[in-house]
């Protein structure tokens, strides 16, 4: 084994996540997976064709970049770019008919422009601005938008209208949300009454999805809740209040391993690793682990991770080192060179969850983790 570390994804963690979620939502809602930032670290090339074997066939990126990737392992399912398309890839989008967002005018008509050039139809999504204030038309730049659609039927497949959301898991913005999704119906009426009748409607991600019923429309584009994790407690208690059983439904779909790479014993009284920042305050047993941060293992989780080993938690201690972590076994019994670490995942019944890093001050640290997993380290798909 030349690497130090694996990742390994489990389809019936992912088959359960999924069928749970099209239980909850209901029929006749399609679902985008989002696998923007490498599927949210598991691995982009690996997961596509995973999540097709569970049903999917609707695959969300950010950019041409991630796109590109997807085309690789897959050739039957849909692919939408929500964020950066640069304009010397329109031809290639076209061409290959993957579906984006556009969000401004001058894109739309060189859209129109290139796809009446080429005598290939163009597959869109247009993205409207409903309070969220980052990508999307104003709506001043409708009436536009709707004349240049109307003008160029023939170029322009409108696969969707689309709008996200500025927070659907916090009850903290529950009311910007409401009025973005009041705007949303506004904009998506008078669409309706020029005539343009898009094919889907989406606005809901993750939480949105599970806490908004009526934004999930005709698409949700799902990332977090996919890959079994809530996209904040409190959509999780949202969930638990809302509904009669009271276990968690998700399951992870990811897990990191690695191996104790070497043991040792210091004496009370010492420092461990570099600088200053642990002080050993007994004679100690220590098992060092061949993975730091510049596999994705946060150096903000010096002194603070979790990781298991046999069965046991483990500290770690002192700082996080670009390659290595260092682990207090001192309580661990008969750990030897070799054994198996558990960074992220379950090993006999103990379980080291991505948030148990962090009390959970934001949400993203789910997100944020995940995505900073080297896309080096190895993945294997498990049954
Ligand atoms: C990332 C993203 C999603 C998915 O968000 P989750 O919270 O992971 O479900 C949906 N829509 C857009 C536009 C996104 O950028």
């Amino acid at each position: 084994m030349y690497y130090t570390s694996h990742i390994e994804i489990k389809k019936s963690a992912l088959r359960n996540n999924l069928d749970f979620i099209r239980d909850y939502v209901g029929p006749g809602i399609k679902i985008s997976s989002v696998v923007k930032g490498n599927a949210y670290g598991h691995g982009l090339t690996e997961f596509i064709p995973l999540a097709e074997e569970c049903g999917v066939d609707h695959f969300s990126v950010f950019s041409a970049w991630e796109a590109l990737e997807a085309l690789k392992v897959t050739d039957s399912s849909t692919i939408m770019i929500m964020g950066f398309l640069d304009n010397a890839e329109l031809e290639w989008a076209l061409e290959n008919d993957i579906e984006f967002y556009v969000f401004s005018l001058r894109r739309l008509e060189r859209v129109a422009e290139l796809a009446a050039r080429m005598k290939k139809k163009s597959r869109l999504h247009i993205d409207i601005e409903t309070g969220m204030n980052r990508t999307g038309f104003k709506e001043s730049d409708l009436d536009e938008v709707k004349k240049i659609i109307l003008e160029n039927r023939e170029w322009i497949d409108l696969r969707g209208l689309c709008t996200h959301y500025s927070g659907a898991e916090s009850v903290a913005n529950h009311v910007r949300v409401r009025n973005q999704y009041e705007n949303y119906i506004r904009i998506y009426r008078d669409f309706v009454k020029s005539s343009i009748r898009p094919e889907y409607r989406h606005t809901a991600s993750s939480a949105a999805a599970v806490c908004y019923p009526e934004t999930r429309m005709d698409m949700i584009r799902v990332g977090i809740l996919q890959y079994g994790f809530w996209p904040s407690m409190e959509t999780y208690i949202y969930y638990l209040t809302h509904n009669e059983v009271k276990t968690n439904p998700l399951k992870r779909v990811l897990c990191w391993k690695s191996r104790v790479m070497d043991i040792k014993s210091v004496k009370r009284g010492e420092f461990i690793g570099y600088n200053t920042s642990f002080l050993a305050p007994n004679d100690m047993r220590i098992a060092t682990i061949p993975v730091g941060y510049s596999d994705g293992y946060s150096r903000s989780l010096s002194n603070h991770g979790r990781v298991l080993i046999n069965g046991c938690r483990a500290s770690v201690i002192g700082l996080v080192s670009m390659n290595m972590l260092i682990a207090d076994i001192s309580e661990v019994p008969r750990t030897r060179r070799g054994d198996e670490v558990v960074l992220i995942g379950t090993q006999k019944n103990r379980t080291i969850s991505i948030n148990a890093f962090s009390n959970f001050t934001t949400h993203d640290i789910n997100y944020e983790l995940l995505v900073r997993l080297s896309p080096h380290i190895p993945r294997f798909v498990r049954a």
